[in-house]
């Protein structure tokens, strides 16, 4: 059987981006970058003031000081998005607003809280040397610089920052279309009435969302019968995707056909079973080339395995350089008693206290429980070789779902 490492150094080979396209800005959020991006043109792209005040020439105000004001004439008005300012005399000052452009000749601005205005005349209290408080062009960006890489995330500020370059259209990785099959004679669609022995098929509906959240394009397909014909017939629509993902029938019951309509599909068996726990009976075979995983049926094994094998994959096909998951350090709360073997992904709830996260695991750790995931923000990695976890000690934990939450945060009491 397989480490989870294992099976990821398995897997990963099989999922490549797939080709780039175009998107407008306005729909790039949450992409990866398939090229890098230079800039257009400085920026900013005109000397600038950072301050509202007065643009004037340092070499005019060296001697201001509190005790010894220097007096100039204000000539003229710069303001944001206004009519550009006359040159700049020596001995005369220009009125000037934050980000309005500076005028030719002025080389620094005094701020209006260091001046008095006497009508056309200004009292200046304090020297400024030359480019104080102004946003010299080409300061923050020089125009051909490279400014995002290939496998860079568009996230808020990466689209600031192209938005401001007037970069309206961007190159980014195909998002892969996921096809999630799901199967089981018990599994009705949501709001469909459940005769005695019959569940909801939740499990399409918790993936639906994971693959959302990674931005890939998921493919709900109507659940099949545990009816091997059947199964084979809807593998053959969900393999229309660029990834499938069964789920349930990939164990050892005599209702499990996933693994034959596989076979009789031609698709390629890669391993079955990795150390994992919950989410041992986990598949990955091949179709030419297309990835096939089939994860357990078990709420809980779906998700786990899911976040831990499948979500790193699909990352590396959207063009994440980095897709493994990225656990921090945590601490146990509380001693945990338990079985050795296998690796055990376990809910948790972190909190920040101090410099530390601490975990508390939740008392249920069934595979079948959903209540168990509610609030969870933390799956810790328990190692396969530990029966007693001591309270205090670390281990590893994938921050998840809600987010860390601070047991103190310096916002708190903050109205
Ligand atoms: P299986 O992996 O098919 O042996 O299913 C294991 C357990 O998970 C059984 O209790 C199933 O009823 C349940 N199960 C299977 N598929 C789903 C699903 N899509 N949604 C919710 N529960 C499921
Ligand atoms: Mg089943």
């Amino acid at each position: 059987m397989r480490s989870i490492a294992e099976a990821l150094a398995s897997m990963l080979p099989a999922f490549s981006p797939l080709g780039e396209e175009e998107v407008h800005l306005t729909k790039a959020s949450g992409r990866y970058l398939s090229h890098e991006v230079r800039a257009r043109f400085d920026s900013p792209s005109f000397d600038n003031s950072a301050m509202d005040g007065y643009a004037v020439r340092a070499t005019d105000v060296e001697l201001a000081s509190a005790a010894k004001a220097v007096k100039l004439e204000v000539r003229g008005e710069s303001r944001a998005g206004g009519p550009l300012p006359p040159p700049l005399e020596p001995g005369v000052a220009c009125r000037i607003f934050t980000g309005a452009p500076m005028p030719v000749g002025a080389d620094a601005v005094v701020v209006q809280e260091d001046s008095e205005r006497e009508g056309d005349r200004v009292l200046i209290r304090e020297a400024s040397p030359k480019a104080n408080h102004v946003r010299a062009r080409g300061s923050d960006v020089s125009s051909g610089a490279v400014i995002l890489r290939p496998g860079d995330r568009l996230w808020p500020g990466e689209i600031g920052l192209l938005a401001s370059q007037n970069i309206d259209r961007v190159q980014v990785y195909r998002r892969p279309e996921v096809a999630l099959l799901s199967t089981g004679d018990e599994l009705r669609a949501l709001g469909e009435e459940l005769e005695p022995g019959a569940i909801v098929n939740s499990n399409v509906y918790v993936l639906t969302e994971m693959l959302r959240a990674l931005g890939v394009i998921p493919v709900p397909l109507p659940a099949a019968s545990d009816n091997l014909r059947e199964i084979e017939a809807a593998l053959r629509s969900a393999l229309e995707a660029d990834v499938v993902i069964t789920m349930g029938g990939v164990s050892v019951g005599a209702y499990d056909f996933v693994h034959e309509a596989f076979a009789n599909l031609g698709i390629e068996p890669g391993f079955w079973k990795v150390r994992i726990k919950p989410g041992k009976p986990l598949t990955f075979a091949l179709y030419q080339g297309k990835p096939v995983i089939g994860v357990p049926g078990n709420p809980i094994s779906a998700m786990v395995t899911f976040e831990v094998l499948i979500a790193p994959c699909l990352r590396k096909m959207l063009g994440d350089p980095e897709p493994h998951p990225q656990p921090v350090v945590a601490r146990l709360r509380d001693p945990y008693h338990r079985r050795p073997g296998r690796v055990e992904i376990a809910r948790a709830i972190a909190t920040r206290e101090g410099d530390e996260i601490v975990v508390a695991l939740h008392e249920h750790q069934g595979s079948g429980s959903l209540p168990s995931f509610v609030g969870v923000n933390a799956l810790v990695t328990l190692p396969a070789d530990r029966a007693e976890l001591v309270a205090g000690e670390c281990v590893e934990a994938i921050l998840w779902g809600p987010g860390l939450r601070a047991k103190h945060s310096p916002f708190d009491g903050m109205a």
